[in-house]
């Protein structure tokens, strides 16, 4: 049995089998294992589980079907405004940015502003601009142009209406946890958003604490689910303190974040999990999600339904 392990996720929602051709299946379950792949060959050679995080991230950005990088959806305005976080667990650092365009990999800007400024968090401009004085890949516009994303923001740009990626209950957003042969642990998280969202608005992919968390002594956490919600029930450092201070296990903290509070207040969703031995949960309150694993004992996994 090895000490390392990863986890990632292309989002929840209301992912029905009925409503998926065998094609499209076996695509997502493609990029969901490139993307594990990526960040296990790292772990493989004693790499850290930042960079494991950040490499798988990169995978699931740069692959169009996921809401993320590349395949980010239409905001109101007809552009991509992109959240992305990232922390690791050992001395806590974290890095977050939002409301960027142009930006081809959100989650290594992220980092960058982790590990090169004094700041957890750029917003806007602010962290464009940074992203250019640091020589960070700038894309044009048609770089993240999808037609399939189009249609979607043409369908409901006039309703007012706000959507998560492709229909009424799905959710995109991708992320990636993992714990190293060092013990460290480490998470991240990056979205396109919602279709149509208003311009500026964030939801909990690129905060810490919400959307993503990292915390040797507990966990790390990387959620996907309607941003609202999961801002307001603090969902990934919940997770952290019932074991912190309650001394419950990931699941055992995971079940009653995901299955009762968050259902409680109408937050769908689903989230992936990790623990400093290891262990791996993926648990979720849609339909469906995304979703695979390597574990100790070196077994990948990767699903999408219930
Ligand atoms: N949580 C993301 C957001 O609200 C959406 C998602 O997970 O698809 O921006």
């Amino acid at each position: 049995m090895s000490r390392f392990a990863i986890a990632v996720h292309g989002g929840a929602g209301t992912i029905l089998k009925s409503s998926m051709t065998s094609v499209l299946e076996s695509q997502y379950l493609k990029g969901l294992e490139d993307a594990l792949k990526s960040g296990y060959e790292i772990l493989k050679k004693g790499g850290s589980s930042i960079d494991a995080v950040e490499a798988a991230t990169i995978s699931l950005e740069n692959f169009p079907m996921f809401n993320s990088g590349k395949g980010s959806v239409f905001n109101h305005e007809g552009k991509h405004e992109m959240d992305a976080s990232i922390m690791e667990g050992q001395f806590l650092d974290a890095g977050a940015i939002s409301g960027v365009s142009g930006i081809k990999n959100p989650i290594a800007l992220a980092r960058l502003v982790m590990e090169k400024t004094e700041h957890v968090y750029l917003s806007g401009e602010g962290a464009i601009n940074f992203a250019k004085k640091i020589g960070v890949k700038i894309e044009e516009e048609d770089y993240f142009f999808n037609e399939f994303r189009y249609q979607q923001w043409l369908d409901i740009k006039d309703s007012g209406a706000v959507k998560l990626d492709h229909s009424d209950k799905k959710f995109g957003t991708v992320g990636a946890v993992a714990l190293d042969i060092n013990g460290n642990l480490a998470a991240a998280t990056s979205t396109g958003g919602m279709t149509n969202k208003q311009f500026g608005r964030v939801g909990d992919s690129s905060i810490i604490g919400a959307g993503t968390y990292a915390n040797n002594k507990t966990c790390a956490i990387s959620c996907t689910g309607h941003g609202e919600l999961f801002i307001r029930s603090v969902v990934a450092y919940d997770i952290s303190c019932l074991m912190e201070y309650k001394g419950l296990s990931l699941k055992e903290a995971c079940d009653i974040v995901v299955h009762d509070k968050l259902v409680k207040i109408g937050g769908e969703g689903g989230l992936i999990a990790i623990d400093a031995l290891g262990k791996i949960e993926l648990p979720f309150n849609s339909e469906g999600m995304y979703r695979g694993f390597i574990d100790t004992q070196g077994i990948l996994k990767c699903e999408i339904y219930k």
